[in-house]
């Protein structure tokens, strides 16, 4: 049956900036998906977000701080004209026209908010645990309302303390944007935002091992960490691509032997993961968060040990024994646009 969804979006950063990470390529997505299924989408987010085909309130006010940057025991932080306080405000203005709310925003508020809107929220949850008082107030909201909490994997669903709330949706990507590339150059990819929990270093430093060029790809978000890699490895044979459109970034990240994903933190999902595989392109990556059940270690690419440049270095030699179409066909398989549309459509049935 057709509904009418209202997101919330992510109150760290304007849709299309790259700030948000992963989770502007799923709103994106979850739009087309949902809008060609007859649905009607309205996206409520900070001022100066765009997407194509979407439609897009956009509110003023002042970004909120990524929980990552913060301690596990940093207090709720709001910020002076609160970019998700005026979104709210705006959300329960107009919840009455809508047959539910999906909140992308990983914050305090929106949780805490939750009993005393009229229409449903649907929480999708795109970390892991970072905060005891986000886990605190999220858990209690679980058990209020078991059914609406969304995550993308088993693995970040385990690092909460309500893990069984959780229904596991995984994510998805319009194939159609990624094209298969059977002969790579001989070059690897890093993609994603440039922040300590992604811990490019490591990357760095495989490829310094191999003598493999790096192309890197993403949103520079901490320019010091940055900067101190480039000190750190000056004759290191990596390439800065800058933060490319969809578009552009599958047109070389095709090309690559191998995505390197390095990620410090257990990453709930891992966007990339499954846009390399659409393209043929097996993943190297720490057994540890989403990468884990995305990648089928010797078919699909490499989990090695957390934290082991060594085994990035190994399994970098060993990338040649990966079957490319097996990568494009479990992107096919599980992380098309459909596939994932159909999970969040049932999830949305089972408590609207
Ligand atoms: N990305 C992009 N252009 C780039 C590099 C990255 O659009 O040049 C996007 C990528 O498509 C992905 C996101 O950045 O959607 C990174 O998301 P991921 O889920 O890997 O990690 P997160 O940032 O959410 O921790």
């Amino acid at each position: 049956m057709m509904k009418k969804v209202l997101i919330l979006s992510t109150p760290v950063g304007a849709l299309s900036s790259g700030i948000g990470g992963g989770v502007e390529l799923t709103i994106y997505n979850l739009i087309q998906e949902m809008q060609g299924r007859g649905h009607i989408i309205k996206v409520i987010a900070p001022k100066g977000s765009f997407f194509d085909h979407a439609d897009i309130i956009e509110i003023e006010g002042n970004l909120h701080t990524p929980a990552q940057t913060q301690s596990r025991q940093t207090p709720v932080i709001m910020p002076d004209n609160s970019v998700l306080a005026n979104m709210l405000d705006y959300a329960y203005q107009i919840q009455s026209e809508y047959d539910v709310i999906v909140n992308f925003a990983f914050d305090w508020l929106p949780f805490y908010l939750t009993p005393f809107f009229s229409t449903a929220i649907a929480h999708f949850i795109s970390m892991g645990s970072l905060s005891d008082s986000l886990d605190q107030i999220m858990g209690k909201i679980a058990t209020r309302f078991p059914y609406q909490f969304g995550v993308y994997t088993k693995s970040q669903a385990d690092t909460f303390p309500f893990a069984d709330k959780c229904q596991c949706l995984g994510s998805g990507i319009d194939l159609s944007l990624y094209q298969f590339q059977p002969q790579p150059k001989k070059q690897l990819a890093w993609l994603g935002r440039i922040a300590p929990e992604k811990a490019l270093e490591d990357a760095v430093k495989a490829s310094e091992i191999t003598n493999i060029p790096l192309l890197i790809f993403g949103k520079i978000q901490d320019q010091e960490y940055w900067q101190t890699i480039q000190n750190q490895h000056p004759s290191a044979p990596i390439k800065y691509q800058g933060f490319l459109s969809t578009k552009d970034l599958q047109a070389q990240l095709r090309d690559c032997l191998g995505l390197i994903m390095t990620p410090r933190w257990v990453e709930a999902f891992g966007n990339v993961a499954i846009e390399a595989l659409a393209c043929g392109v097996p993943v190297i990556s720490y057994a540890r968060g989403g990468p884990a059940e995305i990648v089928t270690d010797g078919k699909t690419g490499f989990l090695v040990t957390p934290d082991s440049v060594e085994d990035l270095a190994i399994a970098i030699q060993r990338l040649p024994e990966i079957n490319r179409y097996d990568c494009r066909q479990v992107a096919e398989d599980v992380y098309s646009l459909t596939a994932w549309g159909n999970r969040f459509e049932s999830w949305l049935d089972s408590f609207i």
